[in-house]
């Protein structure tokens, strides 16, 4: 059987006496970008710090190409290939766009590092234009696509995004969009976490709805769009 790239199954966990998800099953292939959507408090980044490793997990399993790394800490998660563009982008302000880059790539051999600040400036013609403006300085569409270069930086297999959105123009925001949907590739797998089901539903084509810690419904999300929950408590319209 070929695993997935991501399969999480029975996940449970919370901070103290606090506990946030009880029992997440979800599941991200390669070349896919996969949603998440949910209220405010639903449990979402608790979701992806405990597939990142920020967060430990009580019960259940994380697997990643079949191997559980539910036990293994943040670096080696990360140096397995999991990538994480943080809600609130935190790219570091005072460094240049160039250093920010740099910093995601740290540890890389010398000559893919060449070949990932390429692919990276290809992709953001913004970013290449601004290689050594302050990060602090960049628009916010900008920031995000610099947390996002940052995360491409270490050629990650499942790139974890979480509220890509937050804050942007609504032009911005269909930019960021395109972005993502073109992150997906032959080796890697997006997880979107969003609040913005309109901006989820343009870049996904699977989803998950969380509410209060647990999946209350997935699907493709031509379908996720007619369900009566998702439409009650997120889409404002018809
Ligand atoms: P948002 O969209 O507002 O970011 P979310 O869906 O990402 O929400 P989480 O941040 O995962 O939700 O929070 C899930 C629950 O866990 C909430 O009840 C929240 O108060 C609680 N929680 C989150 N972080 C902590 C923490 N560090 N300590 C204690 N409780 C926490």
């Amino acid at each position: 059987m070929i695993e997935p790239l991501l399969r999480v199954t029975g996940l449970v966990a919370g901070y103290g006496r606090i506990e946030a998800l009880h029992g997440v099953d979800l599941v991200v292939n390669t070349s896919e970008v996969v949603c998440l959507i949910g209220r405010n408090g639903a449990g979402k980044s608790t979701l992806l710090k405990s597939i990142a490793g920020l967060v430990r997990p009580r019960r259940g399993q994380i697997l990643l190409d079949g191997r559980e790394i539910g036990g293994w800490p943040v670096q080696r998660r990360a140096r397995a290939g999991v990538a994480t563009v943080p809600e609130g982008r935190h790219v570091f302000a005072p460094l240049s766009v160039h250093d920010n880059l740099l910093l995601g790539g740290r540890g890389q051999p010398a000559g893919m590092l060449a070949a990932s600040l390429d692919d990276v400036y290809t992709r953001f013609p913004r970013l290449a234009g601004r290689r050594r403006q302050a990060a602090g300085t960049l628009s916010g569409g900008e920031q995000q696509m610099l947390a996002i270069g940052r995360a491409l930086m270490a050629g990650p297999e499942l790139i974890l995004l979480d509220e890509p959105s937050l804050g942007l123009a609504p032009r911005v925001m269909a930019e960021v969009a395109e972005i993502i949907s073109a992150l997906a590739g032959a080796e890697t797998g997006v997880l979107l976490v969003e609040q913005n089901a309109e901006v989820a539903f343009r870049v996904a084509r699977r989803g998950y709805l969380l509410e209060r810690g647990r999946i209350s419904a997935s699907g493709p999300t031509r379908v996720l769009r007619g369900n009566a929950r998702v439409r009650e408590a997120y889409l404002s319209k018809d």
